[in-house]
């Protein structure tokens, strides 16, 4: 496997940057939100998103009667992974998630509806899956859904809905079939946000941004807003899942990250001596920076599976990348506070500290990353059944 990029792919990504240098302004690029900053949540980040459709670099690997170019799905790495390594706002749940999943099981009323306005970058989206007794075991999920005349009426609760209180429509996961087995029972529904009967709660995290809990009190939801099948949603949610646990989770951010250390490395000394020259501290950096190869071409090597647009996505590659790549990033995190002595615990922008106090930041969101989409534990359990073919043990 080849994981050099072409002449045209080096094209592409030289074109991206310099249509960052200009656009990538600071009002829209943040790398200290961390992985929040690929949420669009001003009206400027969606303004930025307007600007990345009109270069037609929404959907690039869609199909060209859904709008698309059919492009390798390299470019749209390509585009996404320099995004995020400015902390820009990033192709995420639309293209990513609900854009691809609609394109294998959405009904012709809901690509037409949906996935033009994702092309334009109208769009933002919420995914609602988690619970409170439905994290890591997903298919527990409780929030009812009765069938009513010309559709559904939804009441319970979710948690964690990141983006709810900014977003246009909700992507939820509900129980139409209480007497189904649990992986059955439920079915994949579009709503838009500002419904009446939706109440969004904010959730802090221990990052400085926030993601939500929704109260559901008798919402109406018209038929033809089921994606899919009726009872066919876990399945539709899985594979979300896998495109989120690649398409959320991307590398460039780390690897921006460690360059600044080794950068705070090279300029600064300890006690009169460079700390560059600490054997330990050598060995520490060398060693992360071989594992972010290893992410990098895990993440690689995802783009490679996930080939064709229209088949199920690769499941255990997912895995694979978002825990390796997400456990990196802590492992960076802990090196930059380890390496920047007391300072490093200083707060983000403060000016004085080392590297700008991005150690606190990082520290504090890298543990966020290893739980959203599915936690560190989740993924190793997916390894080892998928892939290693080891017994369930749940
Ligand atoms: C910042 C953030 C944003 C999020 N955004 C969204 C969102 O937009 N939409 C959404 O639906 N959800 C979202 N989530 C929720 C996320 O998917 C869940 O937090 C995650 O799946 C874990 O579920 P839980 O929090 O209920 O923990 P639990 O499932 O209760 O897990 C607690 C601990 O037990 C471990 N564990 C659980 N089951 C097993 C097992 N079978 N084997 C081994 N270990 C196990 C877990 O790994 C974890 O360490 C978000 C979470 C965070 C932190």
């Amino acid at each position: 496997m080849n994981f050099e990029f072409s002449d045209a792919e080096r094209g592409f990504a030289e074109e991206v940057e310099k249509f960052l240098d200009e656009h990538a302004t600071p009002d829209v690029a943040d790398v200290t939100r961390e992985n929040m900053a690929q949420i669009v949540d001003t009206p400027e980040r969606r303004a930025f998103m307007g600007k990345l459709a009109r270069k037609g670099w929404l959907g690039m690997s869609w199909p060209v009667e859904l709008g698309g170019q059919e492009k390798e799905g390299i470019y749209e790495y390509i585009l996404n992974e320099a995004l995020a390594r400015r902390g820009a706002p990033q192709i995420g749940k639309g293209v990513g998630i609900v854009g691809k999943t609609l394109i294998r099981h959405g009904s012709d009323k809901l690509k037409k509806e949906f996935l033009p306005q994702i092309l334009r970058g109208e769009i933002e989206f919420a995914v609602g899956y988690s619970e409170p007794q439905a994290g890591s075991d997903a298919a527990n999920m409780q929030l009812k859904a009765e069938k009513v005349e010309g559709g559904w009426k939804l009441n319970g609760q979710k948690v964690w809905t990141t983006s709810a209180h900014f977003a246009d429509w909700y992507w939820v996961g509900a129980r139409t079939d209480p007497e189904a087995s649990k992986h059955d029972g439920i079915s994949l529904f579009l709503i838009p946000m500002n419904h009446p009967g939706l109440e969004v709660q904010a959730t802090p995290t221990i990052g400085n941004e926030i993601t939500n809990q929704v109260f559901f009190n008798d919402v109406f939801v018209p038929g033809d807003y089921l994606v899919g099948e009726q009872g066919r949603g876990f399945r539709y949610i899985s594979e979300a899942l896998d495109l989120e646990r690649f398409t959320m989770f991307t590398y460039s951010p780390s690897e921006q990250r460690l360059e600044e250390l080794i950068e705070y490395v090279k300029e600064t000394e300890v006690d009169g001596e460079p700390l560059v020259k600490d054997p330990i501290v050598r060995q520490r950096i060398a060693q992360l920076s071989t594992q972010a190869e290893v992410a990098r071409v895990l993440g690689l090597r995802f783009v490679a599976a996930a080939r064709d647009v229209s088949a199920k996505p690769p499941t255990i590659e997912a895995s694979e990348y978002k825990l390796y790549a997400t456990q990196l990033s802590q492992r960076i995190a802990n090196a930059i506070v380890d390496l920047s002595g007391p300072g490093g615990q200083l707060r983000v922008h403060t000016e004085d500290a080392p590297m700008r106090g991005r150690g606190d930041m990082t520290y504090r969101y890298s543990v966020l990353d290893t739980i959203g989409g599915g936690a560190s534990e989740i993924q190793k359990n997916i390894i080892a059944r998928r892939k290693l073919g080891l017994p369930k043990n749940f």
